[in-house]
């Protein structure tokens, strides 16, 4: 299987070796498999991350305190509205992209039969709409999937995921427990933390690998001290194909948890057990906050803020080429941007 390796500036480091579902789909060494891989960070979910980066920061004042994202769904009444609190701009804009999504991808629904048309869509739809073409009644097939691709959009991202994540009880965790309207980075940055490491194989011996690339001891780490290894629903680095050891990027967070951002689909994924257990799951909160975090730098980089200089390609949240290509939606009814 042809792979990548990306070596560090930091010459003490271990190079990384990132498969090909690790890069960008204009590589040539591009590859994924939707049935054996975990999820791809679908257009959308990059252009979330954009979204967020761009409408600010959240203010603790704007998270919602009771919403049920099982009982709540488009035919109810918007929950900011019915609270009387200002909905963060990130999600406005976000809402904003699902619709976008949703009209862009009209297109595919025709074209099944065009495999060149098809690569441009998504892994996930083009991987849904060849399984259509086989199908014993492809139309009613098609019309199933269009209609599923579209609660996915208007309901199950929004309502399920997104006003989820922007409750207190969730991004609200990771920000300061102030009312204040004003946040800076550092503040963010004082109880969540970016630290560069190096991820082994659990049968490594840490302080050995240490050693040999004369690095700290604290900065080496074996693949089950994160805390998503253990818990069954959340891929570890080495299940989604990094071959260890990797120089990476873990967040350690205010609401407790050592969860890895593993480089997948040309960007990075957290990988706790909130965002891994549901593949429609476009966002979890430690993603929020690295997205707020890369917003106020203007940077598609995540800083590291202790432990060594992993390569760019472990900080990098975002795909460039959709970040070259981004403009927040247009919202209903105004605002062009
Ligand atoms: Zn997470």
């Amino acid at each position: 299987m042809p792979e990548r390796r990306i070596h560090p500036t930091d010459e003490t480091l271990p190079p990384l070796w990132l498969p090909p579902a690790a890069l960008s789909r204009g590589d040539q060494g591009y590859g994924y498999e939707v049935d054996r891989q975990p999820p791809a960070i679908e257009p959308i979910e990059h252009r979330i991350r954009l979204d967020f980066m761009t409408g600010g920061p959240i203010q603790r004042s704007g998270l919602l305190e009771r919403y049920n994202p099982w009982m709540s769904g488009p035919h109810d009444p918007d929950p900011w509205h019915s609270s009387g609190r200002s909905k963060p701009q990130g999600l406005v804009y976000a809402e904003a992209s699902c619709r976008r999504a949703l009209e862009q991808e009209r297109p595919y629904y025709e074209q099944v039969d065009d495999d060149h048309g098809l690569e441009e869509a998504p892994d996930f739809l083009a991987h849904r709409l060849r399984a259509c073409r086989d199908a014993e009644d492809p139309q009613n097939a098609l019309e199933a999937e269009r209609e599923r691709r579209e609660n996915w959009y208007q309901k199950i991202i929004p309502w399920m995921n997104l006003y989820h994540v922007c409750k207190r009880s969730s991004y609200g965790s990771l920000i300061p427990h102030t009312e204040s309207e004003s946040r800076d980075v550092e503040s963010l940055l004082e109880q969540n933390a970016f630290v560069g490491m190096v991820v082994v194989e659990d049968l490594a011996d840490p302080d050995a690998v240490a050693r040999e690339w004369g690095l700290p001891a604290q900065v080496v780490i074996r693949e089950r001290r994160l805390s998503s290894c253990g818990d069954a629903v959340a891929p570890t680095p080495s299940e989604f194909g990094i071959e260890l050891p990797a120089p990476l990027l873990v967040g350690e967070y205010a609401s407790g948890g050592r969860y890895p951002l593993v480089p997948w689909s040309d960007g990075l994924v957290c990988a706790c057990p909130y965002k891994q257990d549901k593949p429609w799951r476009v966002l979890c909160k430690h993603e929020l906050l690295a997205a707020e975090i890369a917003g106020r730098r203007e940077s598609i980089f995540l800083p590291v803020t202790r432990g060594v200089a992993v390569p760019h390609r472990a900080r990098r949240f975002v795909s460039p080429t959709i970040a070259s290509r981004y403009t927040p939606a247009p919202e209903p009814g105004g605002r062009p941007r």
